[in-house]
């Protein structure tokens, strides 16, 4: 843990267990390169590079000028949790009650409140591996067992089910499933989200978190297979979206989760003790992104499936990689193990060397290594140009 600790301070013991979201800090050292005149092309960070939809800012700006500067009730306000319940009887064709859904701002609370809520010395929790890094960071920060989930590139980073099952204990307390996944770009199976929910019916004591911030980046026709889809399994679902993605608002910090009425009350106690509620302006922003036209969230995909194919290509090209077709999200995960570089050490390289800023897969955990993340939420004239920058390095 490389957390700086003044000897004079006594510091909670958990602190040295927290991890991070390592493409913050590429991002940091990157910009530091650029303000030193450097040519970097960042490829690291996973943010969409189109503007929010001129129709959600307007209505933003409005509730300011409306006057929605106050607190909301702290689950959010009404007319958004309908919105968002509309939103998941359209593209989730299930019904939910709005009383079990907590705007949060971002993405990121609703895993935070779910890993605090299970994790504590003793317990395990389970999560995808290579998989988004805050879950292994604050499942220890808990005091939890981390319990890999192995995502592997002979199944498309899906996983298998029996092995997944064979892990879980008495001490299992939470399960969590991202699809599609951050950072292989892979989506879990329906096979093996058919048989793992079929097998969870004997565990009736885990609790899940699906994780589904990409539930609308899926291409080539492929649908979303949502979790709650799984009806047995409803009272015990944490269901985890967001704004962020979809409507390329990852600065606004807007997302939702859908929880068991079982466990509303106490996330909501966890947002009243943190945060107390999501910015009111914009929740109303939301509530435009939800029930507007989403032709530009639909436009935005567009362009993603044309990049999706050009980085493919061109990552197949270099010598040493190999690149799957990423079947969701805005991420390539090649194999670079032709290289013969280590990840970490091909991440430096490329960005001291190459001028691109690209992430480790052991960023996301040990058994990303052999890889690299290529974000290709950039311009293709980038896309291209950090391509060829690594090819003429490698070659
Ligand atoms: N889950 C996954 C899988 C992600 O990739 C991200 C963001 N990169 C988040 C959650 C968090 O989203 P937000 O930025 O809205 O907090």
């Amino acid at each position: 843990m490389d957390t700086i600790r003044d000897a004079a301070f006594q510091e909670a013991a958990c602190m040295s267990r927290l991890g991070t979201e390592t493409a913050f800090e590429v991002l940091a050292r990157a910009k530091a390169l650029m303000a030193e005149g450097k040519d970097i092309i960042n490829l690291g960070i996973g943010s969409p590079d189109f503007q929010t939809p001129e129709n959600i800012v307007e209505a933003g700006i409005k509730a300011l000028r409306d006057g929605y500067h106050f607190y909301t009730p702290a689950k959010g306000l009404p007319e958004l949790r309908d919105a968002v319940r509309d939103d998941i009887k359209k593209y989730r064709q299930v019904d939910v009650d709005p009383d079990n859904i907590l705007i949060v701002p971002g993405g990121k609370p609703t895993m935070f409140y779910a890993i605090l809520m299970f994790g504590e010395p003793g317990a395990e929790i389970m999560y995808p591996n290579p998989g988004f890094p805050i879950y292994e960071s604050m499942i220890k920060f808990s005091g939890a067992k981390p319990v890999p989930i192995e995502l592997t590139e002979e199944t498309g980073f899906s996983f298998d089910p029996e092995k997944v099952l064979a892990s879980i204990n008495k001490n299992t307390r939470l399960i969590i499933i991202n699809t599609p996944a951050n950072p292989t770009g892979g989506v879990i199976e329906k096979a093996a989200l058919d048989r793992l929910a079929e097998g969870l019916a004997e565990h009736p004591h885990v609790v899940i978190l699906s994780d589904e911030i990409y539930s609308r980046m899926t291409y080539d026709g492929l649908e979303h297979e949502s979790l709650l889809q799984y009806e047995h399994l409803r009272d015990r679902l944490i269901v985890l979206d967001g704004w962020s993605k979809t409507y390329s608002m990852t600065g606004w910090r807007l997302g939702w989760g859908l929880w068991p009425k079982s466990l509303i009350r106490e996330a909501e106690r966890l947002q009243i003790n943190s945060v107390s509620c999501p910015s009111a302006c914009v929740q109303v922003a939301g509530i435009e992104a939800l029930r507007g036209p989403q032709d530009a969230a639909d436009k935005m995909m567009v362009a993603f499936d044309e990049r999706r194919k050009i980085i493919v290509e061109e990552l197949n090209s270099i010598p040493g990689f190999t690149c799957q077709m990423p079947k969701g999200a805005f991420y390539a995960f090649p194999n670079i193990k032709g290289t013969g570089f280590g990840a970490k050490e091909l991440e430096e390289k490329l960005l001291h060397e190459a001028g691109v800023a690209v992430l480790a897969g052991t960023s996301f955990g040990h058994l990303g290594e052999g890889y690299l993340r290529f974000s290709y939420a950039s311009s293709i004239d980038e896309i291209k140009a950090a391509c060829g920058r690594v090819r003429d390095l490698l070659s």
